[in-house]
């Protein structure tokens, strides 16, 4: 039995048409609308049942309605603030794009454009001369491809020049990147057949020569971006894979996962290969990621010998796997900044960025909100902290850098999830009772989203 109240309070339930037709004009024509109000009617009339307090004002229950429909209009897909200190977080998006390149990619986009349009002719052109003759300038690559992503180059190269043939591989490069690239099933899925030589920490020259007949199509390297056999190992040097592949008139490629194009000041000890150079000590070809090291956008580079690039420009597949306009814009742009000034590329700054630097960041942030950190009682520790590149490159390489460690003696989980689930999400680890802030992925402009989220998160 409902009570006189409970009966009431039904009775006052706005109706669905009242409350759509009091509604702002641009939310009345809203596909969402209707079932929003129909959920909130819903809801409330659910807890009328329960018996639990409720508020059924029209001018309240249309708030909600009017929270829900802008909640509901706002991408799900967000900017967040990086406190984990890792460079290229995959998951949080890998390579962050420079803002210099967005007025370009505003104006290509939002127009007609050139993608496949010769202004010279005036006719058909390729998408992919647009960044041939830039790649190949800043590497001294012979030619350039690009598609989607690295995996998709190396099934393309593989299923170019490999196909139903044998490609020699040494044991110790069977890497798994992010649980879904597997050389194996790669080799596989391109229809070319792998060879594995030497064993898991030593391979050497001789392995690869005894594999090699009539049937080998290909030596491949893989780079170990995301682990490294310790202890004794040994491997064959790419001068002396160029050189036997060459002898035995077969392709070298290597697939170098990330690269780098310049060894920009040393700042750490970089185990990543050098773009370039790779090709001076005899790759044919090599393929590396856009998003990564590079800091540009998704994407599958693919550079070297114009006669093989030529070959793979022919295959179907590459259709499949081509790149679009969008990550082909910031591509182009991010590569020309290269030539202009490579310094405004996050990646490459954050990298670049010394320790001294980011505990100056540090410093200005808590001078800055000095006032806001004592109101809210934060116990603060500026400390030392590593930080990795990420992106499945360099995984034993860490650089050092500066943060914050603010101390939570009580519910650190809560306030995690609270910054988490922040307007502009705030995603920090945790160490014992602190939450760490590593300054060299936080831009300045994240410094007052940071103590608005902190605010929130401890009331
Ligand atoms: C990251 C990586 C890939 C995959 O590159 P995506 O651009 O993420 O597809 C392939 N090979 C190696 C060695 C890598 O490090």
């Amino acid at each position: 039995m409902l009570s006189e109240k409970q009966n009431d309070l039904l009775k006052q339930l706005p109706k669905v048409d009242l409350l759509i037709m009091g509604l702002p004009e641009t939310f009345q024509k809203h596909m969402r609308t209707k079932t929003i109000v129909q959920d909130v009617i819903d809801e409330l009339r659910q807890s009328i049942l329960d018996n639990q307090h409720v508020n059924v004002s029209l001018k309240d229950v249309s708030e909600e309605i009017i929270r829900r429909l802008n909640l509901s209009d706002s991408p799900n897909l967000k900017r967040v603030v990086n406190a984990t200190g890792i460079v290229l977080h995959t998951n949080l998006g890998r390579s962050v794009l420079s803002k210099s390149i967005m007025h370009h990619l505003t104006e290509t986009m939002t127009h007609y454009n050139t993608l496949e349009f010769d202004l010279e002719t005036g006719s058909r052109g390729s998408r992919y001369n647009h960044i041939e003759n830039v790649l190949c300038r800043l590497t001294s690559a012979e030619s350039a491809v690009v598609v989607n992503n690295n995996a998709a180059a190396v099934m393309l190269i593989l299923n170019t020049l490999a196909k139903d043939k044998e490609v020699v591989i040494s044991r110790g490069e069977l890497v798994e990147i992010g649980g879904s690239f597997r050389i194996p099933q790669v080799m596989a899925a391109s229809q070319s057949k792998m060879v594995e030589v030497g064993t898991t920490n030593k391979t050497h020259l001789s392995d690869y020569e005894q594999a090699i007949h009539s049937e080998t199509a290909m030596v491949l390297k893989v780079h170990t971006s995301n682990y490294k056999v310790l202890g004794f190992t040994e491997s064959v040097s790419r001068e002396e894979l160029a050189k036997l592949a060459h002898k035995k008139d077969i392709v070298f490629y290597e697939d170098l996962g990330s690269g780098i194009l310049f060894d920009f000041d040393a700042l750490i000890d970089l185990d990543e290969p050098i773009i370039s150079k790779t090709l001076e000590q005899g790759c044919d070809l090599v393929s590396f990621s856009g998003d990564k090291l590079l800091g540009a956008s998704q994407a599958g580079i693919i550079l070297g010998k114009k006669h093989l690039i030529d070959q793979i420009k022919k295959n179907q597949l590459l259709r499949a796997f081509r790149i679009d306009k969008l990550s082909l814009a910031v591509l182009e742009s991010t590569l020309l900044l290269y030539e202009k000034n490579g310094d405004e590329i996050p990646t490459r700054a954050m990298m670049a960025l010394s320790e001294t630097a980011i505990l100056e960041k540090v410093n200005a942030f808590t001078n800055l909100y000095k006032h806001q950190l004592e109101r809210l009682r934060l116990t603060y520790e500026i400390i030392p902290m590593s930080s990795e590149v990420g992106g499945g490159a360099l995984p034993l390489k860490t650089m050092p850098a500066f943060g914050l460690a603010i101390k939570f003696p009580n519910g650190i989980n809560k306030i995690q999830t609270r910054l988490r689930q922040y307007e502009v999400p705030i995603i920090a680890s945790i160490k014992e009772d602190a939450i760490l802030f590593n300054f060299r992925t936080i831009f300045e402009e994240d410094y007052a989203l940071i103590i608005r989220a902190l605010e929130q998160a401890i009331l």
